[in-house]
C-alpha cells in the first residue's frame, strides 16, 4: 500500500538552501520513499526563538510504502546524516529540520508522532511552501491548506529566485 506524505523541510546553518536539495534527493533515495513534488524554496524570518539566523523553508510531497513511524525514522536518520545535532534548546538554530507534516489522512498521536503536525497553522514558514505542492489538501481536523494560509501573518516571508 502506498501513501502521499508531506514533509516540512528547513534549516539555518550553512548553505541551507543547497543542504535542503540534497537532503530531498537523500529522502528520494529511501528504499519505499519516492519525491514526487517539490516546493520553491523560501527565506523566512526564525521563529520561536527569535534571536537566530534567517531560515530557508520548503516542502515535499513523497509517495511510500513505509508507515508514518518508518517514514518518521528515515526522516530522522537523514536529519543526522546532514549533521543535525540536537543539543537540548527547543527551536534554536540546525543545519537541517524534517517534519512530518501530514500522512495521508492519517491522525496519530503517540511518544514519537504527531501527525498533522500540531504547528502548522500557526507557521507561515510552513504552509507557504505547502500550498506550492498540496493548497487543496484537506489537513485531517485542520481544513484545507490554502484556507489555513490565508488567515496567517505571512509578512517576512518570500520565495527565492
Ligand atoms: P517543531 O516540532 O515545533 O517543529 P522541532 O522540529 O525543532 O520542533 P525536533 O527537535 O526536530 O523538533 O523534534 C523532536 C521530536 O519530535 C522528534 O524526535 C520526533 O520524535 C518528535 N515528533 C513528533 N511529531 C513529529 C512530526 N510530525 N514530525 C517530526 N518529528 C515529530
Ligand atoms: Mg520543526
Ligand atoms: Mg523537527
Amino acid at each position: 500500500m502506498s501513501v502521499t506524505a508531506l514533509i516540512g523541510l528547513g534549516g539555518n546553518l550553512g548553505d541551507v538552501r543547497l543542504r535542503l536539495g540534497a537532503a530531498m534527493a537523500a529522502l528520494d533515495a529511501v528504499p519505499g520513499v519516492k519525491v514526487t513534488a517539490r516546493s520553491r524554496f523560501y527565506r523566512t524570518p526564525p521563529w520561536g526563538n527569535v534571536d537566530q539566523p534567517d531560515f530557508v523553508n520548503a516542502a515535499i510531497a513523497v509517495q511510500t510504502s513505509l508507515d508514518a513511524h518508518g517514514l518518521l525514522d528515515a526522516m530522522l536518520a537523514t536529519e543526522r546524516a546532514f549533521g543535525r545535532v540536537r543539543d537540548g534548546e527547543r527551536w534554536g538554530p540546525r543545519t537541517l529540520d524534517l517534519d512530518l507534516l501530514a500522512y495521508g489522512e492519517a491522525v496519530i498521536d503517540d511518544e514519537r508522532l504527531t501527525v498533522p503536525h500540531p504547528r502548522i497553522p500557526e507557521r507561515a514558514f510552513v504552509l507557504l511552501p505547502l500550498v506550492d505542492i498540496a493548497a487543496g489538501t484537506q489537513l485531517p481536523g485542520m481544513g484545507r491548506v490554502g484556507d489555513l494560509l490565508a488567515v496567517i501573518d505571512a509578512a517576512g516571508c518570500e520565495p527565492l529566485p
